[in-house]
């Protein structure tokens, strides 16, 4: 699957633009996703039904993406990244994703996160230290918001990060880790003062720090190469250099990443859905009934068209928000809309895929089960679709108060 259906604008060349708005790409640009195209169904989709059933962490792919610097993709050179434009990520991402949804996931969660966190708030020392390695892909980064007890409600997480001498001593648990058994660079939020969002500091903390622990990968509906675990922290010693920003930033430096990391979900939702779209396509144009193709029923090739409808609608204000980014512009409300528009649609198109298919959709034989199973949690993670429409609306409601 090396052509993209119609529905991606983005793979044109840049016109020339008199209206002064332009969906094209320069050629570097088109270089870059291509190339990440091809690998990506070379060596990543090849492997992607094998590496669902047997939850094996992709550790080959992703070295494959670390050489072509995915790993770093939005770090500037001078820490070792690729210093590609936020636009140019996401559409990578999309091309991750529509091969492999567990590879795309971890790959949003390293760059978006635990870099983007050290990148805009670590000093030189922590960038060199820790930034470097993970934007080069010799080290993989876990983000630890979420506890068993403060998911949407982040601000009301209890692990404990005490005073001792310079440094501090961090105790509790956090649930849910993407990669929490595979990290070498964890980012923490842990309570310094008081309740509320003002208690919360960032931490960086190595892998192999001693009372660093985690649990088995969480069984889960999909994602299963991509592993969730908890991970524990047991009178664990920090020197004062670990403390990222200043103290009480911690959930504020976290709110502000996860804005960038809701796009890098959106693409992600947007290439689960891509795929589903495409398998169904064909599908429809091979598969008879009644003596023709069942996509020459009005009933099917509606189905179709509603796919790229939406693939196309959720595309478009994810890429506005990733530009926006790169324009150095507010971009908060446009990622949730994205965020909610894209994993939507993964979730529909998918649903509509195994339809397509019938008894064969429903099998692990064919592909659209699987990722229909990991479209799921896009509603889910980094904010779900309706603290999505929390942000949304809030954002309306300030704008109209003035
Ligand atoms: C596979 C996977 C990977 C993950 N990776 C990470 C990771 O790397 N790092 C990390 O920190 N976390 C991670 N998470 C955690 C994820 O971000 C949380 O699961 C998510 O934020 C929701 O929190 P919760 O599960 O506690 O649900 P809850 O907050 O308990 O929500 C339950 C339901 O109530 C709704 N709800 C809650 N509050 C409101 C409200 N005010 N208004 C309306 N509805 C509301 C929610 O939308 C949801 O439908 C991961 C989760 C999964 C499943």
């Amino acid at each position: 699957m090396t052509s993209t259906l119609p529905g991606s604008l983005f793979t044109e060349q840049a016109p020339s633009s008199p209206a002064g708005l332009s969906f094209g790409l320069s050629d570097e640009q088109r270089l870059i996703v291509q190339t990440v195209r091809e690998y990506s169904q070379a060596e990543v989709a090849s492997r992607s039904a094998a590496y669902d059933r047997s939850g094996e962490y992709p550790r080959e792919q992703l070295r494959g993406l670390a050489e072509l610097g995915l790993l770093g993709a939005t770090v500037p050179e001078e820490w070792g990244g690729a210093g590609l434009d936020s636009v140019t990520y996401a559409l990578c991402l999309e091309e991750i994703a529509a091969a492999d949804a567990s590879v795309a996931v971890i790959v949003s969660v390293q760059n978006g996160l635990p870099e983007q966190m050290i990148l805009r708030y670590g000093t030189d020392a922590q960038r060199e230290k820790y930034l470097r390695p993970l934007a080069g892909g010799q080290h993989l980064g876990a983000f630890c918001l979420t506890e068993s007890g403060a998911g949407s409600d982040a601000a009301s997480l209890q692990l404990k990060a005490a005073r001792d001498g310079a440094g501090w001593v961090l105790d509790g648990s956090k649930a849910w880790i993407t990669s929490g058994n595979q990290a070498d660079t964890y980012l923490v939020m842990a309570r310094t003062g008081g309740p509320g969002a003002r208690g919360v500091s960032a931490f960086i903390v190595e892998r192999g720090t001693p009372g660093l622990s985690f649990g088995r990968p969480e069984e889960k509906l999909g994602l299963h190469a991509a592993h969730t675990t908890t991970v524990s922290f047991e009178a664990l010693r920090l020197p004062a250099g670990n403390l990222l920003g200043r103290e009480g930033e911690g959930l504020s430096i976290a709110l502000a990443c996860l804005d960038a990391g809701r796009i890098g979900i959106a693409m992600q939702a947007i290439g689960i859905a891509r795929a589903a779209f495409e398998h169904a396509a064909r599908y429809a144009l091979e598969r008879e009934q009644f003596g023709r193709p069942i996509a020459e029923n009005q009933g099917v090739s509606f189905k179709i068209a509603d796919m790229a409808a939406r693939i196309e609608g959720a595309r478009l204000v994810a890429l506005k928000a990733a530009w926006l980014k790169d324009m150095g512009r507010p971009y908060s409300r446009e990622a949730s809309i994205a965020k909610l528009l894209a994993s939507d649609a993964a979730v529909e198109v998918t649903r509509e895929a195994i339809q397509v298919f019938g008894g064969n959709g429903y099998s692990r034989d064919y592909p659209v089960e699987r990722l229909y199973r990991d479209a799921k949690i896009t509603e889910i993670y980094e904010g779900t679709s309706e603290i999505q429409r929390l942000v949304i609306s809030r954002s309306v409601f300030a704008e109209l108060k003035g």
